[in-house]
C-alpha cells in the first residue's frame, strides 16, 4: 500500500486540527478528509470507504459505532488524544478493529494550564479582568491566599501529574501524592510524599486530579470524599469530568466546604465543549448552576491546546497510521485488556 492510498477520516475536527495535521502530513502524504461531525453511531456511516477513522475525546465509540465502522471497511481507529475512556475497547478487539493513541504529546501544556487555573481562581484574576473592563476598579471580594506553605494533593503522578508537581519548585508548598504506582524518583527529586487518598483529602488545601478515568474511580470526588476534605479546599480537574460528582460539588460549593473549583473538564461536556453555543440557553441544569458560582472557573477542555501539543499530536497520530499500514506495525496500540 502506498501512503497516498491510506484514506483517513477525521471526525469532530476544528480549524486548528486541520491546520496542524495538514502541516505535518507534508512529510507523510496520507489522504486526509476532515469532518466537523462527532463520531457516533449515527455519523459512523460517513467513514465508508476510509481505512482509518481519527477521533477525539468526546466522540462516542460505542458498540453501535464500532459495528458500523467495521462493516464499512475501517481497519484502524486512531485516537488523537491520550485517553480512551470513550472507546468500547473489548468490543473493538472482538471486531478486529485496531486502536492507536497518542500517549504523550505535551504534559507541560496540561500541567502549566492547571497551574494557570489555580493562580487565576485563587487570586480572582478572571473576575478582576471583567471588572476593570467595566471601569470597576474595586478589589473588594477578590482576596485569595498565599500558596507558600500550603499543601497540594496530586492524584495521579504520571506524565502530567509529575510535571505539575515539578512546576511547584520555588513555590514553597508541600506536596502529597497518590498513585496506584508511586514514582519513587519523584519523591527523591521533589518535596513530595506519597500517601493515602484519605490523607490527601484530610490535609490538602488544593487537590488536583491527574489520573485517567476508569470504572474504579468514576465520581471519586463525591459527597463522602468531600466530607473528609479541609474546609475551603480548592479542587482542580484537568483530567476527565466524570472523576467528579458534579451535584455533590455544587452542594459543597453552596455550603462553602469547597472554596473553589477550576475545571477544564465536565462530566457531561460532550454536548457543549468545543462548540459555540452562545445563541442558545443551556439545557444542562448542573452545568448552568456551576457557571453561576464566582469561585468556579470552567474552561472548555483546552488544557492541551498549545502549538507544541498540536504538532506532537499530529506527528504521533500520522506516524501511528503510517506504521500500521505501510510497515504492518502497531505503534502506541491500545489493547482490550487496557480497559479497566
Ligand atoms: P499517564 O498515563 O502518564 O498518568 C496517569 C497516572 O495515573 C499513572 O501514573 C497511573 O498509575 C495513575 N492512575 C491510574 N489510575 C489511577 C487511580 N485510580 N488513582 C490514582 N492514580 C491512578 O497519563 P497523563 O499523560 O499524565 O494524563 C493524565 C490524564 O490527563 C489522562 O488520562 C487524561 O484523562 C487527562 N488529559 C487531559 C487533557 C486536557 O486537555 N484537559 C489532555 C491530556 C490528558
Amino acid at each position: 500500500m502506498k501512503a497516498k492510498d491510506v484514506k483517513v477520516a477525521f471526525f469532530d475536527t476544528k480549524p486548528y486540527d486541520k491546520k496542524s495535521f495538514e502541516n505535518v502530513n507534508k512529510n507523510y502524504h496520507l489522504s486526509l478528509t476532515f469532518f466537523d461531525n462527532k463520531l457516533q453511531a449515527d455519523t459512523a456511516l460517513m467513514a465508508e470507504g476510509f481505512d482509518v477513522v481519527c477521533a477525539f475525546v468526546n466522540d462516542e465509540i460505542t458498540k453501535e459505532t464500532i459495528k458500523v465502522l467495521v462493516s464499512h471497511g475501517v481497519k484502524l481507529l486512531a485516537m488523537r488524544c491520550a485517553g480512551y475512556n470513550n472507546v468500547d475497547l473489548k468490543f473493538a478487539a472482538e471486531c478486529g478493529l485496531a486502536i492507536v493513541r497518542v500517549p504523550a504529546y505535551s504534559p507541560h501544556a496540561v500541567a502549566e494550564y492547571t497551574l494557570g487555573l489555580l493562580l487565576t481562581l485563587n487570586r480572582s484574576i478572571h473576575r478582576a479582568f471583567c471588572r476593570v473592563r467595566e471601569n470597576n476598579f474595586s478589589i473588594n471580594g477578590l482576596c485569595g491566599f498565599d500558596l507558600f506553605g500550603k499543601t497540594i494533593g496530586i492524584i495521579g503522578t504520571g506524565k502530567i501529574g509529575a510535571t505539575f508537581a515539578e512546576l511547584f519548585k520555588g513555590f514553597g508548598v508541600k506536596i502529597l501524592a497518590y498513585d496506584l504506582y508511586p514514582n519513587k524518583k519523584l519523591e527523591e527529586d521533589l518535596d513530595l510524599r506519597y500517601t493515602t487518598l484519605d490523607e490527601i483529602y484530610e490535609k490538602s488545601d488544593i487537590i488536583s486530579l491527574h489520573c485517567p478515568l476508569t470504572k474504579d474511580n468514576l465520581h471519586m470526588i463525591n459527597a463522602q470524599s468531600i466530607a473528609k476534605m479541609r474546609d475551603g479546599v480548592i479542587i482542580l480537574n484537568t483530567s476527565r469530568g466524570k472523576l467528579i460528582d458534579s451535584k455533590a460539588l455544587i452542594k459543597a460549593l453552596k455550603t462553602k466546604k469547597i472554596g473553589g473549583a477550576g475545571l477544564d473538564v465536565y462530566e457531561e461536556e460532550s454536548e457543549y465543549f468545543f462548540e459555540d453555543r452562545s445563541l442558545f440557553a443551556i439545557d444542562d441544569d448542573v452545568l448552568a448552576r456551576l457557571l453561576t458560582f464566582p469561585n468556579v472557573l470552567i474552561t472548555s477542555h483546552q488544557a492541551f491546546l498549545t502549538n507544541e501539543a498540536l504538532a506532537n499530536i499530529a506527528e504521533t497520530t500520522l506516524n501511528n497510521i503510517s506504521e500500521y499500514f505501510l510497515h504492518n506495525n502497531l505503534v502506541n496500540g491500545v489493547c482490550a485488556s487496557c480497559a479497566k
